[in-house]
């Protein structure tokens, strides 16, 4: 029975986003299948809800696509003409166990352990699996994108991308931090076109999956097959984080090639990374120069109004009543990344669920309390200092010190900036705090980082990722 239940898994991993499905599938326990009933175990309520109403199609479905042979190979099933096992109205039933969390945490993490080191032990190269084409994610549509300052360009490009593919905007280069809305807006714009041809082939993975592929492909002697499908039988290439190529010198290579074959044949080519184009490191000129050769669409961090739309519309897609002061205090803590807004929002509701509370301002308060550092004490400049510190990995004397090198002297002036903006810190004493400078020093470190957090994306990113790292 294990067996079918790893069948199902695997089928049922092929369907769903990694996330998804870490976040949902992998904590179920497989108890049994006696008559119609396939029974699993689930952490908590919450879980047996979730995927009552988001999964029982999808685990089902693969529970009886692979169900029948292997039922009736495995429980010898003998009634005579029944060769499929498997009733036609099968059904889920939940058993909730309060202990499966903690066995699952401690799995996960063994296996974080034991992945770290293995690749501190490896030499660098990748397990090469062949895996599947990750199909395109039915969640993420334009309809439930929500658009602001911060996006528009990148969602007015995707949008006319999908609705005329191979004409404007080719090479499409999407870039913005992690969590922004990247994959969303691809997919988004896989589903017009399919919506509108479903002859298109459209081919969507990540820059991983290419590379996995291709190194299988080079070891198993199938290479001019890997290349007829993408250079001949691909209408629509989205690539995903196109910024894991950097170093692969030989995959970058087979990338060019495949790029180059499709842009003549005017497919359409989007590809999305963390960094602009010029920032992805060692990744060949004229992989760069193709990109940009193109349509180079940013998204940045969403600003308040946007963060505050976007609960909302996830509130309303996953049933969870959130008041307006709820919303606001939480766009108002998660600052950067969409994705920790939406697991944030998660969180709670998972937490009145359990605790069978209302969603208020006061569970919510509660909640953002843990992941600060330390909620009752006041923030000293010490903290920031300490802070600064870990987020760019250098050392406390380094901080302090006097030495110019960009290294430590961003990050010195970039804690400077917060200890004055946050605590309102006079420059004479900040010199004090750092090592003895002058005020002068200070003062200027604060001006620069104070127009750097205007015109500079990345430094506004890093400021707002120490401000909540420290709870601001
Ligand atoms: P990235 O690929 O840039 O790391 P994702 O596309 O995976 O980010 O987005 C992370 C999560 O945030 C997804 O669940 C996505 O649906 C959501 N998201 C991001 N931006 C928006 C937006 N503007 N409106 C609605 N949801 C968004
Ligand atoms: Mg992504």
């Amino acid at each position: 029975m294990e067996n079918l239940w790893e069948s199902a898994l695997r089928e049922i991993r092929g369907r769903l986003s990694s996330e998804n499905f870490e976040t949902w599938i992998e904590p179920i326990r497989f108890v049994s299948i006696e008559e119609d009933q396939v029974r699993l175990r689930v952490p908590n309520r919450f879980y047996e809800e979730w995927l009552s109403t988001h999964y029982v199609d999808v685990i089902l479905e693969a529970i009886r696509l692979h169900g029948d042979g292997l039922l009736s190979e495995q429980l010898n099933y003998e009634e005579p003409g029944n060769s499929s096992a498997l009733p036609e109205d099968l059904k889920l039933q939940w058993v909730v166990d309060e202990g499966l969390q903690r066995e699952i945490e401690h799995i996960r993490n063994t296996e974080r352990i034991a992945d770290e080191q293995a690749s501190k032990a490896s030499t660098g190269s990748k397990t090469a699996v062949q895996q599947p084409h990750a199909d395109l994610n039915p969640k993420y549509n334009f309809d439930n994108f929500v658009v602001g300052p911060s996006n528009q360009l990148a969602h007015a490009a995707s949008v006319a991308c999908g609705s005329s593919p191979g004409q404007r905007y080719n090479p499409l280069f999407i870039y913005g931090g992690v969590g922004l809305g990247k994959t969303h807006l691809v997919n988004a714009l896989g589903h017009t076109i399919t919506a509108s041809n479903n002859k298109v082939r459209i081919l969507y993975l990540s820059a991983e999956q290419f590379t996995n592929e291709f190194i299988w492909a080079l070891k198993n002697h199938r290479i001019s097959e890997f290349r007829e499908q993408y250079r001949s039988r691909c209408d629509v290439l989205l690539m995903d984080d196109i910024q894991f190529l950097a170093g692969r010198e030989q995959t970058q290579e087979e990338f060019f090639h495949t790029f180059n074959a499709l842009y003549h044949l005017d497919r359409q080519i989007v590809v999305t990374s963390d960094v602009y184009p010029q920032q992805i490191q060692e990744m060949e000129e004229r992989l760069i120069s193709r990109f940009q050769s193109g349509m180079v669409a940013d998204i940045q961090a969403p600003e308040l109004d946007t963060r505050i739309a976007i609960l909302q519309q996830k509130a309303e897609q996953e049933s969870i009543e959130l008041l307006p002061d709820v919303a606001l205090f939480l766009a108002q803590v998660v600052k950067s990344n969409v994705r920790e807004l939406e697991g944030t929002l998660i969180r709670i509701a998972v937490k009145a669920d359990l605790l069978n509370r209302p969603i208020d301002l006061e569970l919510a308060q509660e909640t953002m309390q843990v992941s600060k550092t330390s909620p009752d004490k006041a923030i000293g400049v010490d903290d920031i200092q300490r802070t600064v510190c870990d987020y760019f990995g250098i050392r406390m004397a380094d901080l302090k010190g006097r030495r110019r090198h960009r290294a430590v002297s961003f990050p010195r002036a970039l804690a400077m900036y917060v200890s004055r903006s946050r605590l309102g810190c006079s420059f004479p004493d900040l010199g004090d705090r750092f090592g003895g400078k002058d005020h002068t020093t200070v003062m200027s470190a604060y001006r620069k980082i104070s127009r750097l957090v205007k015109e500079d994306s990345k430094v506004r990113q890093d400021v707002e990722a120490i401000e909540r790292k420290l709870g601001f």
